[in-house]
């Protein structure tokens, strides 16, 4: 027989959404377990998301996660369209009264163990193995998974289940198996994401839109640069050589007189720009948050946000289950959530033309430079665009 555990909410994944998530459940009194399929130093060193919408912020440092962020982040409020050989400064925090806070997900990840497991005291399971959930559209939902030490099956009895369990976890395929709809897109590009050992070579970010393909500069502290370098799917890392890759940036990124700090690259890796959208985002007892339920590519710097805005939209709604009786909050958290993800998946698509239309074919290209030039002189079209890269007022 497996070990039987009980509690609240079985939350599946200790990536961003599924940390914030465990986190307010546990301030709110809710009892809850978080399983996680790596090791704490392993999700604690894996590097992604840097960029974090004011609006997540706020919400952070209303759940008291965000004291060492708001001590250490940068603050951006422009970034550069490099284009033609000329700079365009887009000064969207003047535009929209909002900016753009630069944290390393690490350090977040790291945050938000602090206060869930080292000060909070809160359950988690890292190195879980096989996690599958049964009986989800019963009153009493279970989880079950293998030890890592022992190799036994563990049981977990709960109320819900939150599947914070990213793009390669189990929870989705619940949803998708049982009338839920995966709606997915491939831009057909591929973007080689880089950090370099190298200080920042501008002080915002930069957006090169070249012919030989996009290309982007984006600090992440004082001594570690993110880059990224349009390149095609599935290429062969092999032949990105460090010298390979700077003579590309150099060539799509620097203007004359002004060449990028090199430095030794410390993380290289192709992706591939795809994006998918799960509908309803619930089963049953069971409720996807992050990117278990959307994927964005990283285009417009907007997956960990909405990871963020899921989760703590359902740990408001399990709140209002159990401290005020109301399911009303759960039951529209799917259609809720779905309204900002796709305003964030249109946003995306968007960036996605502009950023790589010049190097497509001659009338994508066309359009593509289009759209630049309007919203380069326009200041309505700026504001519009603006406020979307931001996040503000995406919720409707
Ligand atoms: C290079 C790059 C740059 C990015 N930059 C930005 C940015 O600037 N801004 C931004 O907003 N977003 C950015 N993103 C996106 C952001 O990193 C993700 O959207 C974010 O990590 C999603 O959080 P999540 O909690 O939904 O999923 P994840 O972070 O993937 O967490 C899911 C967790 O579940 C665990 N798990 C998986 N399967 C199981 C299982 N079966 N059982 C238990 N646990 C399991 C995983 O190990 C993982 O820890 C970037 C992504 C990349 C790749």
């Amino acid at each position: 027989m497996p070990s039987l555990t009980n509690t609240q909410v079985a939350v599946i994944g200790a990536g961003p959404a599924g940390l914030a998530l465990a986190n307010v459940l546990r301030q709110r009194g809710i009892g809850c377990v978080l399983l996680e399929a790596k090791t704490r130093e392993f999700i604690e060193g894996r590097p992604r998301a840097g960029f974090i919408e004011e609006w997540a912020v706020r919400a952070l440092e209303g759940h008291g996660l965000a004291e060492r962020l708001l001590r250490e982040a940068q603050r951006h409020t422009a970034f550069e369209f490099r284009f033609e050989g000329a700079r365009h400064l887009i000064g969207y925090g003047e535009l929209t009264g909002n900016h753009h806070y630069v944290y390393p997900q690490t350090e977040l990840v790291k945050d938000m163990l602090l206060a869930y497991v080292d000060k909070g005291g809160g359950d988690v399971r890292f190195g879980v193995r096989d996690v599958r959930l049964h009986g989800l559209e019963s009153a009493r939902p279970s989880v079950t998974y293998t030890d890592p030490v022992t190799g036994e099956r563990q049981l977990i009895d709960c109320d819900f289940v939150a599947g914070c369990d990213g793009a390669r976890g189990v929870s989705r395929a619940y949803v998708t198996e049982n009338g839920g709809t995966f709606a997915g897109h491939d831009y057909g590009v591929g973007w080689l994401a880089l950090l370099a050992q190298a200080p920042p070579s501008a002080e915002t970010v930069v957006f090169g839109i070249h012919e030989r393909g996009f290309a982007a500069h984006m600090a992440r502290s004082a001594k570690v640069t993110r880059y990224y370098l349009q390149c095609t799917p599935g290429d062969d890392i092999e032949g990105w050589t460090d010298t390979r890759v700077w003579w590309e940036l150099q060539a799509r990124l620097a203007l004359p007189g002004g060449e990028l700090t090199e430095g030794p690259l410390i993380e290289k890796r192709i992706l591939g720009m795809h994006n998918y959208v799960v509908a309803p985002m619930s089963y049953g007892r069971l409720h996807l948050a992050g990117e278990s339920a959307h994927l964005i590519a990283p285009i417009g710097a907007k997956g960990m946000n909405l990871a963020l805005y899921d989760a703590f939209l359902l740990a408001d709604a399990y709140a209002s289950h159990y401290v005020h009786g109301d399911a009303s909050a759960l039951s529209g958290y799917s259609e809720t959530c779905l309204r900002r993800v796709w305003q964030y998946q249109e946003f995306s698509q968007w960036m996605s033309d502009v950023l790589h239309g010049p190097s497509a074919e001659p009338f994508l290209a066309g359009l593509a430079k289009a759209r630049l030039r309007r919203l380069l002189t326009s200041r309505t079209a700026r504001t519009a665009f603006a406020e979307l890269y931001i996040g503000k007022d995406t919720g409707f």
